[in-house]
C-alpha cells in the first residue's frame, strides 16, 4: 500500500472516483464521505458516494446527501455500472470489503486504484494507496488531513467542515472518549474556524429525535435492559417486534448502548438489535478489556479496542445466552474496582 501522498498527482488530472463507506453509516462514515465528495467535486472530478444501505435521517442534512447512491435500495445495477467506469475508488472508514457487504465483492473485482482510509484495526491488504492510524479518533480528520497535507486547506469550505466536525464529534463520544486528544481539539478549532457551525451540528445529530424514539428510550431503559454486577456487563436485547412497536427508523437505537456503559462499575456494555439479517452486536468498555478481539472471536466482528460490533446468525435468545456464557469466560478481565451499587 502506497503513501496516499502519492496520490495526489493522481488527482491533477479529472479521474471518475467513487466514494464508499460500511454499511449502516454513521456520522464518521457518511460525514468522511460527503466531506470528501464535496472536496473531490472542487477539483473538477467527477465523483459519486455509493453507500452499501440506508441511514439515519439525523445525517440527511450534510450538502450532497441528495446525490448519495444507497445500494440496497435497488441501486445494485447502478452501482455496478459506476464501480465498471470508476478510476479510483475511496473507501473510508472500514478497513475489511466484508463490511460492505456484496458491494465489497464489486470493489473487489474492480480495476480502478482503491484507496483506503481508515482507523479500525487489522485493515485488509486491498488497497493500492492507504492512510490507516488506529490512533486516530476519526475517519474525517485522516481526510481533513490528507486535504491539508495536499495543500488545498482553502478549499474547506463551511459545508465540508461541518461534515468533518460531525465525524469528529460523533466518534469521540462528543469529545469525552479516551480518543479525544489534543490533536481532535486543534482539528476542530480549525474547522470552526473554516466556518463550521458546531452547536447547529450538534443540534441537528442529537437533539432532533422523534417523540417515537424517546418513547422507545424508555422502554429500553426500563424493560429490555439487563444488568450482571458480578462480571461488571450491561446490555440491551431489542427484538424487531420491539422496533416495530415504536415505528423505529434507521438510526434510532444508535447510542443505546451508551446507557448501559454509563451505569457505575461497567467495564462492558452490549446492544442486540434483532434484524432480518441476524442479530447486530453493537459493544463498548472501559479501558483495557478490548470489545474488538471478542466481536472478531465470537461474532464475525472487529472495530476498535473500546467500540465494536458483530453479527449473530441464532435468534435472539440464543445469542443472548451464548454471550452470557462468554462474559463468564471473561470474568478475570472483566473485573472492576468499582461495586455496582443498584442495578434492575
Ligand atoms: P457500532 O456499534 O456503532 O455499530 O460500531 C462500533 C464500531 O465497531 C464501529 O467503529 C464499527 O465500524 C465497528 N463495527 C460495527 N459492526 C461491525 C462488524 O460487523 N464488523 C466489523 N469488523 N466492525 C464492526
Ligand atoms: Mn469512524
Amino acid at each position: 500500500m502506497q503513501d496516499i501522498l502519492k496520490l495526489k498527482e493522481v488527482l491533477e488530472i479529472p479521474q471518475n472516483i467513487i466514494i464508499t463507506t460500511h454499511h449502516k453509516p454513521d456520522a464518521d462514515a457518511l460525514g468522511s464521505s460527503l466531506g470528501l465528495y464535496n472536496y473531490l467535486i472542487k477539483k473538477g472530478h467527477q465523483v459519486t458516494v455509493i453507500t452499501p444501505s440506508d441511514y439515519a435521517d439525523f445525517l440527511a442534512w450534510m450538502k450532497g446527501n441528495d446525490k448519495v447512491v444507497v445500494f440496497s435500495d435497488g441501486n445494485e445495477s447502478l452501482s455496478q455500472s459506476l464501480v465498471n467506469k470508476a478510476d479510483i475508488i475511496f473507501c473510508l472508514d472500514f478497513s475489511n470489503l466484508k463490511r460492505i457487504k456484496e458491494l465489497g465483492e464489486l470493489v473487489r473485482n474492480s480495476s480502478a486504484k482503491k484507496v483506503l482510509i481508515d482507523h479500525h484495526r487489522e485493515p485488509e491488504q486491498f488497497a493500492d494507496y492507504g492512510y490507516h492510524d488506529v490512533g486516530s479518533a476519526s475517519t474525517a480528520q485522516l481526510v481533513y488531513k490528507t486535504i491539508v497535507a495536499y495543500g488545498d486547506k482553502h478549499l474547506v469550505d463551511k459545508d465540508i467542515a461541518e461534515c468533518f466536525y460531525a465525524g469528529i464529534m460523533t466518534d469521540t463520544g462528543s469529545f469525552k472518549h479516551p480518543n479525544t486528544n489534543k490533536e481532535v481539539h486543534e482539528i476542530v478549532a480549525e474547522l470552526i474556524d473554516l466556518g463550521a457551525n458546531n452547536s447547529e451540528v450538534s443540534r441537528l445529530i442529537y437533539d432532533t429525535n422523534s417523540l417515537d424514539r424517546l418513547k422507545f428510550l424508555g422502554f429500553a431503559l426500563s424493560q429490555r435492559l439487563k444488568v450482571f454486577p458480578e462480571y461488571h456487563v450491561a446490555y440491551f436485547a431489542i427484538s424487531m417486534k420491539d422496533l416495530e412497536k415504536f415505528k423505529s427508523r434507521t438510526g434510532d437505537t444508535e447510542g443505546l448502548v451508551n446507557y448501559a456503559l454509563s451505569i457505575n462499575g461497567i467495564t462492558m456494555a452490549a446492544l442486540f438489535t434483532e434484524s432480518e439479517e441476524g442479530v447486530k452486536l453493537s459493544l463498548r468498555s472501559i479501558g483495557d478489556f478490548e470489545v474488538n478481539t471478542l466481536a472478531a472471536h465470537y461474532f464475525n466482528g472487529g472495530g476498535h479496542k473500546n467500540a465494536a460490533g458483530g453479527i449473530s446468525y441464532k435468534s435472539l435468545d440464543d445469542t443472548v445466552a451464548f454471550f452470557e456464557n462468554i462474559i463468564k469466560e471473561y470474568s478475570v478481565q472483566l473485573k472492576n474496582k468499582k461495586p455496582i451499587e443498584t442495578y434492575v
